[in-house]
């Protein structure tokens, strides 16, 4: 039996990575430099897992932005706008794929699976061929290690294609890559590599019968060609084709036994497993914080070991270690029952040694590990805030009634309408205004105990007053207080609502240098303090135009942060919409007349798999209902989300009934106008007329242009004119002169349509 790991935080304890690669871009580090650098951060990793007994070590996950990234590169995949740069050295060319380069686009960003991290979507516009085998150098580079087995990590054909975008035909796409494949594992095979772990995570989702058949054909190609012994790893499920995949010409097959609704074990259980196979057994998670129940992870190995034998056993986590934090130990300011639950990177592997020791040895060898395990389970389940009778009662107290606002959408418009006295094509912005070094270092100041509350109080008023006189001098017609107290939409309310905490230093890649701090939420969640009316009604005491309050929705809450696994999402989801009914109630009786409730994640958040998605999308917008249909009939509800691809949840726009939703459609274009339009859409529709991501100011021809073809679609009463999204990471100029813009051509359309 085996220890093996799928791949760890390249990011680094302290981020190092991320302030390298900075660096480097910065020009303050040499290029030679940043590559040794960063070459001894993966070394340190490498060392740091074989201390924790990994056995099966990956190499060649460790990437200097985007490991698929990585492999384009290696195939050659180098789209025609770089040409000019592609004899410029190597990381030019590798950085300007990734974050684009002076008039070149970079590539698309795209989220992997359902998790926070993005890859680098790769685009064919030329035919793959073997550039260089990145795999092959870590791996040489490993074995310089006294003691070490490196076990290349590589994306596999299948998953490579699927996650690509650009070919004609994905089948002829696949084929031409199994060649260039086979010379690459041919390449490891002859310098002595025994392993390799041929990611397919592409297996778990809903595949054609074509595409299974066309998976069988690749692995069979390569069976037949000389390679190492290849893992076929697969993660973020169960497989959908569980009988057909194992009988793949492969060594070995992993398969994730947590995070896959048992469908992995209920097959196992039916099916067997191969006896000509490893099994790679994900049995500790590799997506959550929370630490291995080790007693029913061992009863359920022992139970494994009936029909699969040790030797061709491996103890792995669920799915990369990428996904989590490095290490709990320096997270001293959490509640100790807290702290001694979770499980990062690090503690996952210890988890594997101990499991591994209890199995061959007696669970008698770790019993003192095995108990404090336990104890801190338990601890975890009593401890203060986890349960919280009262909001446990309010949830299940909840009837009909509270999901349903007290009219029609279509005779709310009419009250609204009257109340807020918008001219036609009304104008406003997502919610955030840029978050200038100013902005920034008040905050960090604030952290640092160098200036007080009420300093700090005082700055954001300021920022927000200079804000409103901003927008009320650009002629917008419903503002926002700028968001200028937020570090981040989710951290933020995560920082006021009880049954949450915040961890110092657990921070995990979100794409290239940019990482996220995702809250945990441990406790049962409720309104305990007001989180954005001191804001927002400041704001609103500006100014005689209305001001739309903002707020994150629950499923973003969720999807963002690290949750409970003692209960449904659903129910925390429905304890999260009551915080916010509450939050809006009070805002509402401030006197706000708006509410937007933002809920960016509520696309990613949908299942991989379609049969889980019909459930998931009644409780998303139930949720979403639940926290704002307490409002009275002519207050207004918004929600934002930032995606145009709006197919799949279409239907869970309606659910949440609000009365008006702004999109992205700056990139999505023609394809979302025509999905509206097909569903007759007939609530307010702010479509993002700029993008907030591009680094050049938007044109008054292009908003317009685009404008027009929306209101060929949709009457001008629908349309509402706005950004994408939020601004915070404009500069300020950016911000004003395309707002700026963005009003006049309101206004000349408001003219000409509005006679
Ligand atoms: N209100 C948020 C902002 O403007 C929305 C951010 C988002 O959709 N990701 O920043
Ligand atoms: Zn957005």
């Amino acid at each position: 039996m085996r220890i093996s790991n799928l791949g760890y935080p390249r990011i680094g304890e302290r981020r190092e990575l991320k302030w390298l690669m900075e660096s480097f871009w910065e020009g303050k580090l040499e290029e030679k430099e940043f590559l040794s650098q960063a070459q001894q951060l993966e070394e340190q990793h490498w060392r740091r897992q074989q201390q924790l007994g990994v056995e099966l070590l990956p190499v060649g996950d460790f990437s200097l932005y985007d490991h698929v990234l990585d492999l384009t590169l290696a195939l050659g995949l180098i789209p025609q706008r770089f040409a000019e740069l592609e004899d410029s050295g190597s990381l030019t060319l590798y950085f300007a794929l990734a974050r684009g380069a002076r008039g070149i686009r970079a590539c698309a960003l795209k989220k992997w699976f359902d998790t926070n991290y993005h890859y680098l979507v790769p685009e064919w516009e030329r035919e793959p061929r073997l550039v260089a085998n990145p795999y092959l150098e870590a791996w040489r580079r490993a074995r310089k290690m006294p003691g070490v087995a490196g076990k290349p990590v590589l994306l596999g054909p299948f998953t490579f294609v699927k996650l690509s975008r650009g070919y004609k035909d994905w089948h002829r796409a696949l084929e031409s890559l199994l060649p260039i494949y086979a010379e690459l594992l041919e390449q490891l095979a002859t310098a002595g590599v025994e392993w390799v772990q041929v990611d397919e995570p592409a297996l778990i989702l809903d595949l054609e019968l074509r595409e299974l058949e066309a998976i069988t054909r690749a692995y069979t190609y390569l069976a037949e060609r000389n390679t190492p012994r290849l893992m076929l790893q697969t993660y973020f499920g169960s497989l959908t084709y569980y009988q057909e995949i194992l009988r793949l010409p492969v060594a070995g097959v992993g398969l994730d036994l947590v995070h896959d609704d048992r469908h992995n074990i209920a097959n196992l259980e039916h099916y067997g497993f191969p006896s000509d196979k490893v099994l790679g057994a994900g049995v500790v998670s590799g997506r959550n914080i929370w630490r291995t129940d080790l007693r029913a992870a061992l009863e359920f190995l022992q139970y494994l070991t009936g029909f699969v034998t040790c030797d061709r056993l491996w103890l792995q986590p669920s799915c990369s270690l990428l996904h989590l934090p490095v290490t709990v130990a320096g997270e001293e300011g959490l509640p100790l029952e807290l702290r001694e639950a979770l499980s990062f990177a690090d503690e996952r592997l210890q988890e594997l040694r101990l499991l591994r020791a209890a199995l061959t040895e007696g669970e008698e060898a770790v019993g003192d590990e095995f108990r404090t395990a336990d104890r801190s389970l338990k601890a975890l389940a009593t401890m203060p805030g986890r349960v919280v009778p009262d909001v446990r009662r309010r949830v299940s107290a909840l009837g009909e009634e509270d999901f349903i606002r007290d009219l029609t959408f279509e005779e709310r418009r009419q009250l609204q309408a009257e109340k807020l006295k918008l001219p036609l094509l009304p104008t406003t912005t997502i919610g955030s205004f840029p978050q200038t070094p100013s902005v920034r270092s008040a905050r960090a100041r604030f952290r640092r105990g160098e200036l007080s509350k009420l300093e700090y109080r005082d700055f954001i008023r300021r920022e927000i007053a200079r804000w409103i006189k901003l927008q009320e001098e650009i002629g917008l017609d419903v503002l926002v207080h700028g968001e200028f107290e937020r570090s981040d939409m989710v951290e933020y309310f995560a920082a006021k609502l009880p049954g949450f905490a915040l961890t110092a230093n657990g921070w995990v890649q979100s794409y290239g240098s940019r990482c996220v701090k995702p809250p945990i939420l441990y406790g049962d969640v409720w309104h305990r303090e007001n989180l954005t009316v001191a804001e927002t009604t400041y704001a609103q005491s500006l100014t005689t135009r209305p001001v739309k309050g903002i707020l994150t929705g629950p499923v973003t809450i969720i999807k963002w942060s690290f949750v409970r696994e003692d209960m449904e999402e659903e129910q925390i989801a429905y304890q999260i919409a009551l915080a916010l009914r509450d939050e809006i109630a009070a805002l509402e009786r401030e006197g706000i007349p708006i509410i937007q409730v933002d809920e960016p994640a509520f696309r990613e958040a949908l299942p991989l798999k379609q049969r889980e998605r019909p459930q998931y999308l009644l409780w998303a917008a139930q949720a979403f209902r639940l926290a704002t249909a307490g409002v009275k009939p002519e207050t207004q509800i918004h929600t934002h989300m930032c995606y145009a691809d709006l197919e799949a949840i279409l239907p869970a726009l309606e659910g949440m009934d609000p009365d008006v939703i702004s999109i992205e459609a700056a990139r999505g274009g023609a394809e979302l106008l025509e999905q509206l339009q097909r569903y007759h859409f007939r609530r307010g529709i702010g479509l993002g007329v700029f993008d907030v991501h591009s680094p050049f100011t938007p044109m008054e021809a292009d908003m317009e242009e685009f404008l027009r073809r929306v209101l060929t679609i949709f009457p001008v009463e629908q349309l509402w004119v706005n950004p994408d999204c939020g601004l915070k990471t404009r500069k300020e100029e950016e911000a004003l002169e395309a707002l700026r813009r963005m009003v006049n051509v309101a206004r000349r359309l408001r003219g000409e349509f509005g006679k």
